[in-house]
């Protein structure tokens, strides 16, 4: 018989972990799935969280001291920054758009919206407490939390990801900076902590289809009886998912048409499973290894690229969190009942642009920085009690697009830079 290609062995896993979890809630299992479901789940996303930091720091430091020289490390990085910063505001614009042409929170009715804001109110607090520490900020904090001050209590926690960024890329320019002879084992070895990695990834991959089953089950179950407020909330969340079926489905094979000869098929057939994990986890960087392993093995981006513009990508490209906070936003106003101005929009814009780079890429991270963007157009943060709910399915959606994104501009920048090898039918499709 032939072998059953990764990506239908997840989607299989996804669509019994769905059913699984419709039928434990109507069997009343919630105890039984808690206790024998769910770690199956937890123990797959750790096995990738786990494997997130030695990834971006060997990976950087490897792709970093490839190059040549300094002034192509200035201009890959240019570009991908520049390309990064485009799809985030091209993504904003269109959620914008959209939530001001299907106006959805002026379709809530006055009670419904005291119900949900009071249902919901307390578990707001916590969120908003979170984000308010973020707010009381300097306008250069941001700055400050990429150096960090010591290296291994940045590489102990998944969320310094920016600060493990940092230090690689100082080390792999250091290395650029030294004569070969002084370098050569270093580079030996962090080549060799690369391959092993990868390959933990492979072996990790084989347990995919059993960890997305336990995670969507798991999730289905939690939901539970919130189904009314599912559809309370639908017109909300069938405006998030437009505008990011419009970025996955318009702006990324456009952009891969002007820039490469990638057809958007066998893209689409190369990062597959790394988007039906990044639905499955709800987190970009916990997907980030599969994300790479895609880019390298199945699209042909050279590591140098992949290796540089993914981490960096999965941090701080966030095209889907940007969308869904530029509706939500919008959403939030018009439930509460106020006009926003051109100068609120365009607040906006930059607001939802910042915080989507700010967020970390993990589960409900967007949700957070949303508080900020609400404050900044003078609209209580207590509102995106209105949207909790439905955060979770839509956050596993906007994680695909932020990945997709990464994906594209990574295939762009190796392209574009001649660092984009021909795969075969074979590797493609395997
Ligand atoms: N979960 C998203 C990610 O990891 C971030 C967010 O929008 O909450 O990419």
């Amino acid at each position: 018989m032939k072998k059953l290609a990764l990506h239908w062995k997840i989607i299989i896993g996804m669509v019994l972990g769905v059913v699984y979890g419709l039928i434990a809630n109507k069997l009343g299992w919630v105890d039984f799935t808690n206790a024998w479901i769910k770690p199956w789940g937890v123990i797959f996303v750790n096995l990738l969280k786990l494997i997130a930091v030695p990834l971006v720091f060997a990976s950087l430091i490897k792709g970093v001291a490839s190059l040549s020289n300094i002034s192509k490390l200035s201009r890959i990085g240019g570009k991908t920054i520049g390309f990064y910063l485009a799809s985030t505001v091209v993504a904003v614009t269109i959620g914008l758009f959209l939530v001001n042409f299907v106006q959805p929170g002026n379709t809530f009715s006055q009670e419904k919206r005291m119900e949900l804001k009071e249902a919901y109110a307390s578990k707001a607090g916590a969120k908003i407490d979170a984000a308010s520490n973020v707010k009381e900020d300097g306008p250069l904090q941001f700055v400050v939390d990429i150096v960090p001050s010591n290296f291994l209590s940045a590489a102990s926690d998944n969320s310094n990801m920016l600060q493990v960024i940092f230090f690689a890329i100082l080390f792999g320019i250091a290395m650029i900076m030294l004569p070969n002879e002084k370098t050569v084992y270093v580079k030996g070895f962090f080549d060799g902590i690369n391959d092993i990695i990868l390959q933990i990834v492979d072996i990790i991959m084989m347990a995919a289809p059993y960890g997305v089953f336990a995670l969507l089950g798991g999730l289905v179950v939690d939901f539970g009886g919130s189904a009314d407020l599912f559809i309370a909330l639908g017109l909300y969340s069938v405006t998030v998912i437009i505008g990011l079926l419009i970025m996955i489905l318009a702006v990324y094979p456009l952009v891969l048409r002007i820039f490469t000869k990638v057809k958007y098929f066998d893209f689409f057939k190369a990062i597959s499973p790394a988007q039906m994990l990044a639905f499955s986890t709800s987190s970009s960087a916990a997907t980030l290894p599969v994300t790479m392993e895609r880019c390298e093995e199945h699209l042909g981006v050279s590591e140098e690229v992949s290796s540089f513009v993914l981490p960096l990508g999965a941090t701080i490209n966030m095209d889907g969190t940007s969308l869904y906070q530029a509706v939500a936003a919008v959403f939030i106003a018009q439930a509460f009942g106020y006009d926003l101005d051109l100068a609120a929009q365009l607040t906006i814009v930059l607001t939802a642009t910042l915080a989507s780079i700010g967020a970390a890429a993990v589960p409900g991270a967007g949700m957070v920085m949303l508080v900020i963007v609400l404050s900044a157009i003078g609209i209580d943060p207590e509102g995106i009690a209105l949207i909790f709910a439905v955060d979770r399915i839509l956050d596993m959606m906007r994680t695909v697009v932020n990945v997709t994104g990464d994906a594209t501009v990574a295939t762009v920048i190796a392209a574009t830079e001649g660092e984009l090898r021909q795969v075969s039918q074979e590797e493609l499709m395997s």
